[in-house]
């Protein structure tokens, strides 16, 4: 959670670019940090197994493995897929101090990070993450995945 310097984004699009790949809602979240409404998300209680990818430019963030419910109206993880596939800002906006989480190879706004909060997971951390951020693969599907 140190601030190190913000690696450059392996991919870097421009406003209007991403506007013609993403829905007006996926660009409000992924590239203007908004929020989608609690419990309206596509993945806040799913449970099926797989990869959830970036849904902006599919890079590879977290997994059912590490997803719990939280009942906060959002899909949540204790951790991300790997170490270096998410990256952490600090967010000072609506008057409170939250970390910001945000993909590291595009540089899109996924969601923010909660510590500390009581849950009975192995880090005690709440990736809180917008469903419009991610895209899931399940794991049926997965075996295909580098056969095309
Ligand atoms: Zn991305």
């Amino acid at each position: 959670m140190n601030d190190l310097p913000a690696p450059e984004p392996r991919i870097n699009k421009s406003d209007d670019e991403w506007k013609r790949e993403l829905s007006p809602a996926e660009f409000q979240v992924l590239r203007r940090a908004g929020t989608e409404r609690p419990f309206t998300g596509e993945y806040w209680d799913t449970r099926t197994e797989g990869v959830y990818a970036c849904r902006a430019c599919g890079a590879e963030l977290f997994t059912s493995r590490e997803k719990f419910d939280a009942h906060c109206g959002w899909p949540a993880f204790f951790a991300p897929l790997a170490e270096g596939s998410v990256r952490y800002l600090r967010d000072e906006s609506m008057g409170m101090v939250r970390i910001e989480v945000r993909c590291t190879a595009c540089d899109s706004h996924l969601g923010h990070l909660f510590e500390g909060e009581g849950y009975a997971t192995p880090t005690d951390q709440r990736f809180c993450i917008n469903s419009l951020s991610l895209t899931l693969r399940p794991a049926a599907d997965d075996d295909g995945a580098s056969a095309h």
